[in-house]
């Protein structure tokens, strides 16, 4: 491993767990300084930074940066990881379910990047990975709040290639497909059968598998790498 990739102050967003647990843990093992934004006090592993922040809120995003800034240096890797669903057919969908998915997986991501990108820019390098999904792309039946929020996530990284690219700020988004996690846990057991049947790979991942994923964009290694969607499905989604 290269040297500027060590000791680098990491972010991840709704980092308590599921997905950003793991990225954290992914992140922490190599030697980065790790915190993770949490909503309901949890307990972390040892030598992770938790501070709380809601995603919808950006006075408690900037209050969640300074603590993070004053103990690890500014951000220099943020994933944007937080995020809800609330599924159910464009019929019964209210505007508050489409609304407050998009606030906080799209939005959510915005108001975070916004703030990490200052010290990005002051710094002269930065890595932003945005948790995306293998349905912004496919599309989902029951999902059009969340698909069109995970979709929104590609505008964001390749606008911001475009914006920052040139100050050695790379912006990413990984699409997992179906991980084993409390958001697919929820899902009916028919529905879980669904989705199996219709994944090559034959299996669901575990958050391990979207992590390493997550710390490899974040790595010398993928450098020159920017605007990308990376999917991470079990070939779920191929073509797509
Ligand atoms: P979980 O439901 O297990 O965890 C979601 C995380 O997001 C929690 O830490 C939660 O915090 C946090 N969060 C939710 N809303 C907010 C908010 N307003 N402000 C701050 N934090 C918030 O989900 P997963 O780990 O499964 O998913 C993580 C990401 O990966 C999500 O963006 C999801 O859409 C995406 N994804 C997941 C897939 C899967 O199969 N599991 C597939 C594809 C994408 P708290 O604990 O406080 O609620």
């Amino acid at each position: 491993m290269a040297d500027s990739e060590q000791g680098r102050s990491v972010l991840i967003t709704g980092g308590n767990r599921g997905i950003g647990l793991a990225i954290a843990k992914s992140f922490l093992a190599k030697g980065d300084k790790v915190a993770v934004t949490y909503r309901s006090e949890s307990e972390l592993p040892e030598g992770i930074l938790g501070v709380q922040a809601d995603v919808t809120d950006e006075a408690s995003i900037d209050a969640a940066f300074s603590v993070v800034e004053a103990a690890h240096g500014p951000v220099e890797v943020l994933v944007a990881n937080a995020g809800i669903t609330k599924d159910t057919l464009l019929l019964r969908m209210s505007e508050d379910d489409f609304s407050s998915v998009l606030d906080t997986n799209l939005t959510g991501a915005f108001r975070v990047i916004k703030r990490a990108s200052k010290g990005m820019i002051r710094l002269r390098k930065g890595r932003v990975v945005l948790i995306s999904s293998v349905v912004g792309l496919y599309g989902s039946a029951g999902q059009i709040n969340y698909a069109a929020s995970k979709a929104g996530m590609i505008g964001i990284a390749r606008s911001l290639t475009r914006e920052l690219g040139s100050r050695n700020i790379t912006a990413n988004v990984v699409a997992p497909g179906f991980i084993n996690t409390d958001m697919t846990s929820e899902l009916p057991e028919e529905t879980q059968k669904q989705y199996l049947a219709s994944v090559p790979a034959g299996r669901f991942a575990e958050a391990s598998e979207v992590a390493d994923v997550v710390r490899w964009l974040a790595s010398d290694e993928a450098s020159y790498i920017s605007g990308a969607v990376i999917p991470v499905d079990g070939g779920l989604g191929m073509g797509h």
